[in-house]
């Protein structure tokens, strides 16, 4: 297998063109790939075709480029600070480059990397702000894979909002180095201008950004509740990246995966407030105060909790916490580990004729007398996910049944949902309580019962039911309490 150096052979500048002559040697389809690239800049094209090709001269006409209508002559190049040997013709393009060679100009000639003094990139445009995506030559069909790839990333008005950046330049440098002036910059990018830039509004980004540079004096602490999702680092949100990307601390669950705590800003600092079963690290109440105290730091805190912050989380009383103190906040919403565990068994949570609604429940409310809402819900048809629910699992199962629910109900059932290390379980209601005596699985599950889980495809799962058939010491083996 070839072995990629980490060493750039072509290593990217951005050139300085403006109102610069850049001379494309050429009359056909070529030429005119490389002027629609130039025309992007505000240098002034010269096209040097003694027989330019319909499309070419069109093009000519309506970019308002010089055409040098003659054979070409090295004379013409002179003073260019670009050439480019765009003929299709080899003698010529040689020529051509022989000459920019001899007058210092340098040279990229079509298709003949060993003529070349530089290549030209894929290029994103939002100027000002401009992404050059290079191979080498190597490959360029990825280069616009991933230039389509980084345009659809990027606002179509970040261009005017790198603009209005620029215009507060000099009143930006007036605030305190450090960082002051770096959360100046990021609520610039990432609050109140870009918002209104983006809707089109730029007398209102004007005066958004004027007020951020007075309110800025006094930093302003900044809770963001964020859900990093069920644990592959990919099923994060954008929005959730660029909060990390912007944290000076993440307090995070004991249930977040490293790797997700770890995109985060390199010098951000770490808490783990863990909550995982057995080592409880923080109370509630010591988590809702380390919040508000960060906050009144003037912090910009990523509070990290798995799936969606508002699933299960305890968020509820974190933003009670941190209305009372008058702290900022914010909610970021995650893939909450229902719908992770949903895909994972490609399992289709509402089904056409079949289930029309759904229940979040953690099964820990079954223990009054009183059959619980959600409870009444399944009967009627609603397919059901159970957080939390592994040591409730057969009293679940039990009062589901009892409450009429078929024990044939199907049930499925993801350990690690999402993560590589998954796995997967089907059975049926009757099958459930074996879930209690698995002592097997570590990590967090999600339990998903009714008749839409049928739908599900359980190619890759295994009986949930298997040890149920096992002989009856081995359970007690295991210390499974009856
Ligand atoms: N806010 C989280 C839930 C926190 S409660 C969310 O929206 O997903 C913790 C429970 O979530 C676990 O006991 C388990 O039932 C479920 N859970 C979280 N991540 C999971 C995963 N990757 N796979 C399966 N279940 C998961």
């Amino acid at each position: 297998m070839p072995q990629a150096t980490t060493k750039l052979n072509a290593f990217p500048v951005f050139m300085r063109v403006e109102g610069e002559a850049v001379a494309i040697v050429g009359g056909g389809e070529e030429a005119l790939a490389k002027a629609r690239l130039i025309a992007q800049s505000s240098a002034v094209l010269h096209i040097i075709a003694k027989n330019a090709e319909p499309e070419l001269l069109d093009f000519i006409a309506e970019a308002g480029a010089n055409h040098v209508a003659r054979a070409y002559d090295a004379s013409q190049i002179e003073g260019a600070v670009m050439v480019f040997a765009a003929s299709g013709d080899e003698e010529l393009d040689r020529r051509v480059a022989a000459d920019a060679h001899r007058l210092g100009i340098p040279v990229n000639a079509v298709d003949r990397p060993d003529l070349c003094d530089f290549f030209t990139p894929a290029l994103v445009n939002r100027a000002p702000v401009a992404i050059a995506i290079g191979t080498e030559g190597a490959g360029p069909v990825l280069a616009q894979m991933l230039r389509g790839r980084i345009d659809r990333m990027l606002s179509p008005s970040l261009g005017a909002l790198a603009a209005l950046a620029a215009s507060f330049r000099n009143a930006a440098e007036r605030l305190p180095r450090g960082n002051v002036r770096r959360r100046f910059w990021s609520d610039f990018f990432g609050g109140a201008p870009a918002r209104a830039v983006e809707a089109g509004a730029f007398s209102q980004a004007r005066e958004a950004a004027a007020d951020l540079l007075l309110s800025d004096a006094a930093v302003r602490g900044h809770i963001a509740l964020v859900g990093a999702g069920p644990g592959a680092e990919d099923l994060l949100t954008l929005r959730a990246h660029r909060l990390l990307m912007e944290a000076d601390v993440i307090v995070h669950d004991a249930l977040v995966p490293e790797a997700v705590v770890a995109m985060g800003r390199r010098d951000a600092e770490r808490l783990p407030v863990g909550k995982r079963k057995g080592c409880h690290t923080k109370s509630q109440a010591e988590i809702n105060a380390l919040l508000v105290e960060l906050g009144r730091e003037g912090k910009r805190v990523v509070r990290l909790k798995s799936g969606d912050p508002l699933v299960f989380g305890r968020a509820g009383e974190e933003m009670a916490a941190l209305r009372d103190a008058g702290i900022d906040y914010e909610v970021v919403p995650g893939v909450t580990a229902a719908f992770a565990a949903a895909a994972d068994f490609e399992l289709p949570l509402t089904l056409r004729g079949v289930s029309s609604s759904m229940v979040f429940t953690t099964g820990h409310d079954l223990k009054g007398n009183s059959l619980p809402d959600w409870a009444k819900l399944a009967i009627s048809g609603a397919t059901v996910a159970v957080y939390m629910g592994r040591s409730v699992a057969a009293e679940v199962a039990g009062r589901l049944i009892e409450a009429g629910l078929s024990p044939d109900t199907a049930v499925a059932v993801v350990e690690n949902a999402s993560l590589t290390n998954r796995r997967r379980f089907h059975g049926t209601l009757a099958d459930l309580p074996s879930l209690e005596a698995r002592t097997d699985l570590s990590g967090p599950v999600m339990t998903i019962i009714g008749d839409a889980v049928a739908g599900a495809n359980f190619e890759r799962s295994e009986p949930l039911a298997a040890r149920r058939h096992e002989s009856a010491p081995v359970v007690a083996a295991e210390g499974v309490q009856p």
